[in-house]
């Protein structure tokens, strides 16, 4: 075997997640639950966010819900047609965020983000007279830090992803939101501050139904493995012994016995008591700006896994395994010097690569990395890269599993099938990741049982279908 072969296995070794690693982790993520369930003050406990959405839809609901989403670039409105059949239509607009209102005054943003759902609402939708009980029901994701008492309000803890709009901190942004709503006479009540895990759940379990076994209540977790990675499922509510006693009392006075929890599972397992911690984990921590948090992200979603193969080469260059024609660091392709330049879609290429002499993958990487290769470095890197998915996959079954066993649901009926909708790029488009998914989730407490009675499947428009479906809990 040559030094560069022998270089690649013993990284398939030190990455690869056996069957013990995988069930300690189950059994990790079940005792973190259960702390972050029962006190915020744990910071070591999952964040187990209680989001105030009570009602998993069945796939019967009628009726136009609108929808409105603030990311980081683009703010979304849309309208989602629910025909009562586990189908809808959907809507929507996208308009871009000025720079410039990214930085001002709270009044700005939020005037020009209600002026976009009154032209949408004119555009798309007959005018409707302005009494409370015929305006529209909008639920709003909004995808920045806030911590919420209800469904319908929400106080921002702080701005990321660029905005910088001090007076918003500390507020509530569902009551500014409709302030400014019902100053320019849009008919519509904002009833819901959702989120895109809670809504890709949400979206599952209204569209699922058709699949083997569907009924009611059959989806039990959402999931995202897209640039983060992220989950809910309904827990409940005698389970979540961080709610205020009063919140409990009234909820129950109403019949509501559960509470969809955003397990926040990006920072499953900071402390890494299970997680593996290789030297190149170590380099891409280093080169984040939350350093020692959202660990398991770090391991499994897009946003990561071209970078932990970028360490391992500029790593293996150093030692003169790859690349020898280029002397020294400085001298390698600009691309490869630079961290977060090589996008896990340039893995989910490689791959699959069976071309002869693994030109597709030549070809890849002159084109996004404008960086020649002979065909024993190609091998190398593919090799790696497969190392790198298996390990994301394989992790990835540890928190389903998790609230699998934690939920005890396969044992709630005869035959229990259960859904689990994701979202996200990375589980929709990289190839073979359920797969590898499914074969740890084999390996996990569930056993090959559970996993053949687990149906995975993306939730399509997860979140803005999601972000209306909130609204069906808004009174
Ligand atoms: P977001 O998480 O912002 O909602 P996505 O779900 O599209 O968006 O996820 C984007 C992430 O997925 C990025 O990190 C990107 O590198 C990665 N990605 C995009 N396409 C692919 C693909 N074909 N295979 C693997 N990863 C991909
Ligand atoms: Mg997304």
């Amino acid at each position: 075997m040559t030094e560069l072969k022998a270089a690649v296995a013993e990284i398939a070794e030190q990455f690869a997640v056996s069957q013990e690693k995988l069930q300690q982790g189950v059994d990790l993520f079940i005792e973190l639950a259960d702390r972050g369930l029962a006190s915020d003050e744990d910071v070591h406990g999952l964040p187990m966010i209680p989001t105030y959405v009570n009602t998993i839809p069945t796939g019967s609901e009628r009726g136009i819900y609108l929808a409105a989403d603030l990311g980081g670039t683009n703010f979304r409105v849309c309208s989602v047609t629910l025909a009562g059949d586990h189908t809808f239509k959907l809507v929507q607009s996208k308009n871009p965020i000025p720079v410039d209102l990214m930085s001002g005054s709270g009044e700005e943003l939020f005037s020009y983000l209600a002026s976009k759902v009154a032209s949408f609402v004119t555009e798309h939708h007959e005018a409707k007279e302005t009494d409370e009980k015929s305006k529209f029901k909008l639920g709003f994701t909004f995808s920045f830090p806030v911590t919420q008492s209800s469904l319908n309000s929400g106080t921002l803890l702080r701005w990321t992803k660029g905005f910088d709009i001090p007076d918003l901190v500390g507020k509530d942004i569902v009551s500014v939101f409709q302030g400014q709503l019902d100053k320019q006479n849009v008919p519509v009540d904002v009833v819901a501050l959702a989120n895109d895990t809670v809504g890709t759940l949400l979206s599952r379990a209204y569209s699922s139904g058709a699949v083997a076994g569907g009924k009611q209540g059959d989806t039990l977790i959402g999931a995202i493995f897209g640039t983060g990675t992220n989950g809910a499922y309904p827990e409940d509510i005698d389970n979540i012994k961080k709610l205020p006693a009063d919140v409990v009392k009234s909820l129950k006075a109403k019949g509501v016995t559960q509470m969809v929890v955003n397990t926040e599972w990006g920072s499953f397992d900071n402390k890494l008591q299970v997680l593996p911690n290789s030297k190149y984990d170590v380099a891409v921590d280093a080169l984040t700006s939350n350093k020692g948090y959202h660990m398991f992200e770090k391991r499994v979603s897009g946003m990561f896994l071209g970078e932990i193969l970028r360490q391992i080469l500029i790593d293996f260059h150093q030692k003169g395994l790859i690349l020898r024609q280029y002397p020294t660091f400085d001298k390698l392709p600009h691309r490869l010097r630079t961290p977060w330049e090589l996008d896990s879609e340039v893995l989910s290429l490689m791959e699959i690569d069976d071309s002869s002499s693994l030109k597709a993958t030549e070809l890849t990487l002159k084109q996004n990395l404008r960086l020649p290769t002979t065909e024993e470095e190609r091998l190398a890197i593919q090799d790696l890269t497969r190392a790198i998915s298996k390990r994301a996959a394989y992790l990835a079954a540890i928190p389903l599993a998790g609230i699998l066993v934690k939920t005890g649901a396969f044992e709630k009926g005869v035959h229990k099938e259960i859904d689990v909708g994701v979202d996200g790029s990375v589980v929709e488009f990289y190839p073979g990741f359920r797969a590898m998914m499914r074969d740890a989730l084999a390996l996990t407490q569930i056993g090959d049982k559970g996993e053949r009675r687990l149906h995975i499947n993306i939730a399509k428009d997860g979140s803005g279908v999601g972000a209306a479906l909130c609204a069906l809990d808004g009174a």
